[in-house]
């Protein structure tokens, strides 16, 4: 571990990781879990986050970096397909001053289509029954 100090650890994400919160998940290895975001800019905006206590990007151990970005990778075809997406937008945040508002490190996976707007940044909490659709639908893209 390089350094917890700055690290909150009763954040939301290390609640989920530490089934302390409900999530809807839709992958999850020994270094990463993916799940849905409950408030999505778009239909199908999945988080993937590894299971280590960093806030950002700075303090994440780079085998941990490695994990996210293959994770990322494999969610973002999965989450393309199971929406039908011709575009995919992949956001990480580090600071409030970036925009951060959970800190522990995230990358944002949001489905984008020409001429449909993103919906503001965790702002409305979607519909518990759909977001369990949207990665049940993203957990078949997986195979
Ligand atoms: P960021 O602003 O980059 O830190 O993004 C945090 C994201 O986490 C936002 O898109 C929120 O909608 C999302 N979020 C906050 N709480 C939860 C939660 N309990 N489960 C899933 N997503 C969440």
């Amino acid at each position: 571990m390089i350094s917890d100090v700055a690290y909150d650890q009763n954040n939301i994400f290390a609640k989920i990781l530490r089934k302390e919160a409900p999530c809807f998940p839709v992958y999850e290895d020994d270094m990463t879990l993916a799940f849905m975001d409950v408030m999505p800019q778009a239909e199908g905006h999945t988080l993937v986050i590894p299971k280590f206590p960093a806030e950002d990007l700075f303090d994440l151990d780079p085998e941990y970096a490695g994990a996210m970005a293959k994770t990322t990778k494999k969610l973002a075809a999965a989450v393309k397909q199971a929406f039908d997406a011709p575009g995919i937008l992949i956001a990480q945040l580090n600071g409030a001053a970036a925009g951060q508002t959970v800190f522990h490190i995230h990358t944002h996976i949001i489905p984008r289509s020409n001429g449909i707007d993103l919906k503001l940044h965790a702002r409305e909490l979607a519909d518990f029954e759909e977001l369990k659709r949207h990665a049940e639908r993203i957990k078949k893209a997986l195979g």
